[in-house]
């Protein structure tokens, strides 16, 4: 059974509970982090730490706890639960106060959860190899997708759709171009030059992207952060995903279409290449 921690405690994770009153289980108001671990280590954990600032910032919401000790709550999790490859989820509410839309007082006490996911083989999935198939549906999100927040239903609808038509994944589409993907941010290759759309409060500001479009510079590849058409991507070159836990992903069809020869593409490739070897010796 596994170990999780909840507000201040390490508890087996049939002895955790919170409150029917938390405001995460009644208004979503909550925001949350996974971070990958490889080899027993966190990956880009300060990239998440920093994100969740921003999260709770955005949203007026109390840390629970000082960032330090965060690190040490990670790792306390990872060697109780002995996981060498897996995620560690994180998610931070508003805590429990009698229901109102308003926010309780500020000395409500905010909720902290974190359990782990054993993931073995995470970093060898299939679908790195294979590459993946996406369909594309409208984005139907909340106008905040920048903040972190537990409101998933959307996205764990368009997973759904996408099984329904036997594809791994749903990229959304707003105005005629791709937001992003329903847990991860969207590429397309053309020319060799690495198209995805900007940062801006329309998608998650991902931390494999930043890694990944950082490298991608210092590896002198062309990258534009600008919004693609549904057009654009399936007359792509090549075609991929960024996410913690996916790391660098190939998608090789678009709603049926083969994306290039429909096989996964170098560029996206050498990308995955880079990462996971820097992700590795950086990680923590
Ligand atoms: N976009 C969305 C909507 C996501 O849910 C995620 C994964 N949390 C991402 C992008 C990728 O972000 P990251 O690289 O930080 O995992």
């Amino acid at each position: 059974m596994r170990t999780v921690y909840v507000n201040g405690e390490f508890l087996p994770e049939d002895q955790a509970r919170i409150s029917i009153f938390d405001r995460g289980f009644l208004f979503a108001d909550g925001v949350y982090e996974v971070t990958s671990v490889l080899g027993g280590k966190l990956v880009d954990f300060p990239g998440h730490a920093a994100r969740l600032t921003r999260s709770l910032d955005a949203l007026d919401m109390r840390s629970p706890v000082p960032e330090e000790d965060l690190l040490a709550i990670h790792r306390d999790l990872i060697a109780r639960n002995g996981i060498e490859d897996g995620l560690v989820y994180l998610q931070v509410t508003r805590g429990a106060a009698d229901r109102d839309f308003l926010y309780p007082p500020d000395d409500t006490p905010p909720t902290l959860v974190l359990f782990t996911q054993a993931k073995p083989g995470l970093a060898d999935n299939p679908l790195a190899r294979t590459g993946m198939s996406v369909i594309t549906i409208p984005d139907r999100r909340w106008g905040r997708r920048d903040i972190k927040t537990v409101q998933l239903l959307y996205p764990s609808m368009g997973k759904m759709m996408a099984r329904a038509e036997g594809a791994d994944d749903a990229w959304m589409v707003e105005d005629g171009h791709v937001t992003e993907g329903t847990s991860n941010n969207a590429y397309i290759v053309k020319d060799g030059t690495i198209v995805t759309r900007q940062l801006g409060e329309e998608i998650l500001h991902g931390i494999t992207r930043r890694a990944v479009l950082g490298f991608a510079r210092e590896a002198q590849m062309r990258v534009e952060e600008r919004p693609f058409t549904v057009e654009e991507a399936r007359a792509a070159d090549e075609a991929f995903i960024t996410s913690a836990s996916s790391f660098v992903t190939p998608v090789v069809r678009i709603d049926g279409t083969a994306v290039g020869d429909g096989t996964p593409g170098p560029v996206a490739a050498r990308l995955r290449e880079i990462y996971m070897e820097e992700s590795r010796k950086a990680a923590i």
